[in-house]
């Protein structure tokens, strides 16, 4: 299986190309691509012999791959030149771990030639979810393979299952590190409490979307994009040890369940293998200890990142999957460099859906427009905002 990889250099990269590392024989990588982290892109490329490297960086990417000695990977320019590769018979799989919707034009270019797509940023199907599927099915369908574990764990609940026995989606979700915290602190919280995750060792963007449960919020679209299940019938449920990964319930009461321990390579190597199964790379759960397992409903007050989410879906006809991504992203940025509180966070988020209300249409053209408007406009009200004496800027109050 001939791989091309999209963010190779981050922490899902990093796991990926352990479970490539681990079965030589199964793959090899046609093409790595990275952000800004030449010197560990080169080192994979050397590493796995790799025969086209590409990076956001151009620049620093074309003197790196000029200093070293021949035989050097073949560095892709844009994104159309990464496309004409993935088309082409060079490449079987995409595995699409970039940050955000970078990857979006490749994954949708792997699904339409009918490649397999094993998709880590849930961000894309947010954006785009009606293109993304409509070019699954152009390629034939059954192409996705959700790496997130959360989809990971209901795809694999769903094998062999009929669609009408389904009656809901259970997702689980750890609770953030603010679960037990008054809400009335949450506009204080810095940036250092949220980046501490008590699960997942995760990137920054996602650390912080899973304290504000903006995470859970995109996986609830994510979801009911990968499995075609409307939005009352995805339920989110706290569950702190993060063991069960998530469940489906059946029209006749039986809830099936996946178990193991909250390592991402799991979902990786069953992606990559799909529809074999291998040894695991990651600890196996162990009975001989007890476990205590807690369910509990998520408090929509603290967090109504996922009430977004539902009133997302509820407007099929708008582009504000698109919207609801770009405003927070643009809010965790803003976050991250102290410039909103957060609990702004979901308020420009929400503010931002608000001034969208008048777009229409869901083709790719309207997410990327959709995509376009909503930072600026999250952007602007950022700008609109007058700091408060001596700290980080409490906004967005109405
Ligand atoms: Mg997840």
């Amino acid at each position: 299986m001939r791989i091309a990889l999209l963010g190779s250099t981050g922490i899902i990269g990093t796991k990926v190309l352990n479970v490539i590392r681990a079965h030589p024989d199964a793959f090899s990588l046609t093409a790595l691509a990275a952000g800004h982290r030449v010197d560990a892109l080169l080192a994979t490329a050397h590493e796995f012999h790799a025969p086209f490297v590409m990076a956001a960086d151009t620049d620093a990417l074309h003197d790196a791959l000029d200093a070293l000695p021949d035989p050097r990977p073949t560095q892709l320019r844009d994104t159309d030149e990464l496309c004409s590769l993935i088309a082409s018979p060079q490449v079987d799989m995409l595995v699409c771990a970039a940050s955000g919707t970078s990857g979006l034009k490749p994954v949708i270019t792997a699904l339409e030639h009918g490649k397999k797509v094993a998709l880590a940023s849930k961000e894309i199907l947010v954006l785009a979810g009606r293109a993304v599927k409509e070019a699954e099915q152009r390629g034939g369908g059954h192409l996705l393979l959700p790496i997130d574990s959360e989809h990971c764990a209901i795809f694999q609940c769903l094998e062999h299952q009929p669609h009408r026995f389904v009656r809901r989606l259970l997702l689980t979700a750890s609770g953030g590190p603010f679960r037990h915290r008054p809400l009335a602190d949450f506009e204080t919280i810095t940036a250092s409490e949220a980046l501490r995750h008590p699960v997942w060792n995760m990137g920054a963007k996602i650390t912080i979307d899973s304290a504000s449960m903006m995470n859970k919020a995109l996986e609830v679209i994510e979801a009911h994009w990968l499995f075609e299940v409307p939005e009352p019938a995805i339920e989110v449920i706290i569950h702190p040890q993060a063991i069960v990964h998530s469940m489906v319930e059946f029209v006749d009461a039986s809830v099936l369940a996946q178990l193991a321990c909250p390592d991402m390579t799991l979902p990786i190597q069953f992606c990559l293998f799909h529809p074999e199964r291998q040894p695991a790379l990651c600890p196996h759960l162990d009975f001989t200890v007890a476990h205590t397992l807690t369910f509990e409903p998520p408090d929509h007050a603290k967090f109504p990142a996922l009430d977004l989410a539902r009133h997302v879906l509820r407007h099929p006809d708008q582009p504000l999957g698109a919207v609801f991504n770009a405003a927070n992203e643009v809010a965790v940025d803003a976050f991250l460099a102290g410039r909103l509180s957060f609990a702004g966070i979901t308020r420009l988020v929400a503010h931002t859906l608000d001034a969208c209300s008048d777009l229409r249409g869901t083709a790719l053209a309207d997410a990327l427009h959709a995509d376009a408007h909503a930072r600026a406009l999250a952007a602007d009200a950022l700008d609109k905002l007058v700091p408060p004496r001596g700290g980080i800027r409490s906004i967005m109050s109405t």
